[in-house]
C-alpha cells in the first residue's frame, strides 16, 4: 500500500493510528459512483488542523474518492 503525505504531521497522525484501525479505514471508503464501500488505492494524506484527509482512487472503477479521519477519534 504506496501512501505519500504531503506534511509531516499528516504522517504523524496516520503512524498514531494503529495497524488494524489503518487497514479498515483504506477498505471501507464510500465511492459515490459504486454507491458502496470500496477499498481506497494510491491514495494520499493531507493534514487539516487535528484531522487527516486521505485522497484516492476507488480501488473498483478509478472514482477519485476522500476520507476524513478525525484526529481525537484515533488517539
Ligand atoms: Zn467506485
Amino acid at each position: 500500500m504506496d501512501k505519500i503525505f504531503t506534511t509531516p504531521q499528516a504522517r504523524e497522525i496516520w503512524e498514531a493510528i494503529p495497524k488494524v484501525y489503518q487497514t479498515k479505514i483504506s477498505n471501507n471508503v464510500y465511492c459515490g459512483k459504486c454507491h458502496k464501500m470500496i477499498t481506497i488505492v494510491n491514495f494520499t494524506g493531507e493534514a487539516m488542523q487535528s484531522s487527516l484527509v486521505l485522497k484516492g482512487k476507488c480501488k473498483r472503477c478509478g472514482y477519485d474518492v476522500a476520507r476524513v479521519i478525525e484526529g481525537e477519534s484515533v488517539r
